[in-house]
């Protein structure tokens, strides 16, 4: 039985694992994937304070070692299944708490074990959102990919695309610019939603094209990807042929597991405010995962913190009355 165990091994449940480990308690990481989270497709953090500049693998694996350093245990397993040991439905459980009865504690199944807590803290992050086209999923690793820095180097002097306009469409493009001969960059509309100071650094490089009002409609190429089709906000549609395709839409959040134990919003986002509380005793949220605006690898850090510490406090309130 541990004290706290935390799902997802990204900045919010490493920074999760450090702060409870901190607060005497023990504490169990799964992760289903490898550690690090989105951040390790980050060819630069330099926004995180008192970094000055960091790769984000190298981000990762600092907070990977901290946390393991400091005591948690961290198992690469994927987790199955969360549940209350007394099985009762979240609704049922807010009947309860409401009746003042106690809560029971959580149980978790991975694929390898069934690892018992008194709290659980969700930090299942984002999944990169599909286009939804025809073919995007088979033509996924044959020509379309969704990290420019683990794939960029495949496409040295070739031509690529990137859609999509928030920062990490922009740090990719930007990426990919030092080795690819052109750099489409294919937006829906005319502005950027990523840090302006990016799109000044691609508007001074000489590969790269803009191709703003624009939205992909379709994929070419038999085996692998050879174009794609474009059509303008106008109607007009046209061919651009490609060797690469770098999807960076944005996220969806990895929540499939939390649904029947928590109320989730339209999105699938774990509702809860910045104290990171669920709607459910003893289950809490951190990072991309939570319903919040600001989605940033220092906002991850801090939900770490605070849904560590609030697990704390209701394993500590729960003990004392026992
Ligand atoms: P994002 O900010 O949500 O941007 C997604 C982009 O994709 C938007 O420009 C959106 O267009 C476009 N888009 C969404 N669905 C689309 C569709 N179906 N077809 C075409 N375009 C579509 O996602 P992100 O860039 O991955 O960033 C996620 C979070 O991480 C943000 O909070 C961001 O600030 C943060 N981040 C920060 C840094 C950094 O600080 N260095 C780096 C990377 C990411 P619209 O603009 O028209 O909605």
């Amino acid at each position: 039985m541990y004290d706290i165990i935390i799902i997802g091994a990204g900045p919010a449940g490493l920074s999760a694992a450090i702060y409870g480990i901190r607060a005497g308690k023990s504490v169990l990481v799964l992760e289903g994937k490898t550690y690090g989270g989105q951040i390790v497709n980050t060819p630069e953090v330099e926004n995180y304070p008192g970094i000055k500049k960091m790769s984000g693998f190298e981000f990762a694996t600092e907070l990977y070692q901290q946390a393991k350093d400091l005591g948690a245990q961290i198992k690469m397993e994927k987790v199955l299944t969360v549940e209350k040991a007394d099985g009762r439905s979240e609704y049922d459980l807010q009947a309860a708490e409401i009746e003042g009865q106690e809560n029971s504690h959580i149980i978790v199944t991975t694929s390898k074990g069934i690892y018992e807590a008194g709290a659980v803290i969700f930090a299942t992050g984002a999944k990169n959102r599909l286009l939804g086209l025809p073919r995007e999923k088979e033509m996924t690793g044959a020509g379309i990919s969704y990290c420019a820095t683990c794939d960029g180097m495949f496409y040295r002097n070739k031509s690529v695309a990137v859609n999509g306009g928030g920062s990490t469409a922009l740090e990719d493009a930007l990426f990919l610019s030092n080795y690819c001969k052109e750099v489409y960059l294919i937006h829906r509309r005319d502005t950027f939603r990523g840090e302006q100071k990016l799109v000044e650094a691609l508007k001074k490089r000489e590969n790269v094209k803009f191709i703003l009002n624009s939205v992909i409609t379709g994929l070419i190429g038999e085996e692998t990807l050879t174009g794609v089709q474009i059509k303008e906000k106008n109607g007009e549609e046209k061919v651009l042929m490609i060797d690469g395709l770098f999807i960076a839409i944005g996220q969806e959040p990895e929540t499939a597991l939390a649904k029947e134990l928590v109320a989730v919003d339209g999105k699938g986002y774990i509702q809860a405010g910045e104290d990171c509380k669920t709607t459910t005793q003893g289950i809490f949220v951190a990072g991309d995962c939570r319903t919040k605006a600001i989605r940033q690898l220092t906002t991850a850090a801090s939900d770490g913190a605070v849904a560590a510490l609030m697990a704390v406090e209701y394993l500590d309130q729960k003990e004392a009355k026992q």
